[in-house]
């Protein structure tokens, strides 16, 4: 059955105003959209969100070319990046959260050399070791942050981190905490192209605790959007 467009900016406001209450000024709601119509993006954009999220480049690409009458929405690349498809991340994403390898960061900068972009871009970080996850672990981060500092035409900017499902909320807090003094660690080398002036952390379920150990921007679904 279709919502009507009034029904879910109805509810979408009420869910945003709800949330945002929750989210200083200081950190940066980025609206994810994956798996959502192009309809729900436009009644996000008519409540003044402009930061989307998408986890698969088809699937956004899509989207983005039905929106491209918005011509200030920031798109954030959030999922996994297969090889193959870099380039066109690159050339539709201005932030791409999940660098989760020095070989894909290394062939992002080549390519973004090609193409000419600069997009800004987290690492990503596995805080626990875990096969059927993405991410750097933290002491293989440490250790190929020389050659990460080589790379000028990306603009590394922060970690990004995902906890595990099903974390209480004091574990979740701890987690986050770790993160922030991994930043802080690295950010104490003094590197040249490796900033760390983002912390892009929490999800619907624990963006408050996330918040409170220091993320700059939230990447919140289900929370805005219903379950999907
Ligand atoms: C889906 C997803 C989110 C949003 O998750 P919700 O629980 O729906 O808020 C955030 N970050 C990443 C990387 C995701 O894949």
């Amino acid at each position: 059955m279709a919502t009507s467009g009034l029904e879910l900016s109805a509810e979408l406001k009420t869910r945003l105003a709800a949330i945002g209450d929750r989210i200083p000024p200081h950190v940066r709601l980025i609206a994810v959209t994956k798996t959502f119509p192009v309809s729900i993006i436009r009644a996000a954009y008519a409540e003044g969100i402009r930061d989307f999220g998408e986890n698969k480049v088809q699937e956004s690409l899509a989207k983005q070319l039905e929106l491209r009458d918005l011509t200030d929405v920031t798109w954030h690349f959030i999922g996994h990046i297969q090889s193959n498809k870099s380039r066109k991340v690159l050339e539709h994403f201005d932030w791409i959260h999940s660098i989760d390898s020095l070989k894909l960061a290394a062939r992002l900068d080549r390519q973004a050399g090609e193409l000419n972009r600069r997009p800004n871009c987290c690492l990503q970080v596995k805080l626990l070791p875990d096969p059927n996850k993405d991410g750097f672990d933290p002491s293989e981060l440490l250790a190929v942050l020389p050659d990460l500092d080589q790379l000028t035409q990306i603009q590394i900017r922060g970690l990004m981190v995902i906890l595990p499902y099903g974390l209480n909320p004091q574990q979740a807090k701890s987690g986050f905490l770790q993160a922030r003094d991994l930043a802080s660690q690295i950010d104490a080398k003094g590197m040249i192209n490796v900033k760390m002036d983002t912390l892009s952390m929490g999800m619907s379920g624990d963006f408050e605790s996330a918040i409170a150990a220091g993320s700059t921007m939230v990447r919140i679904g289900s929370g805005l959007f219903g379950q999907r």
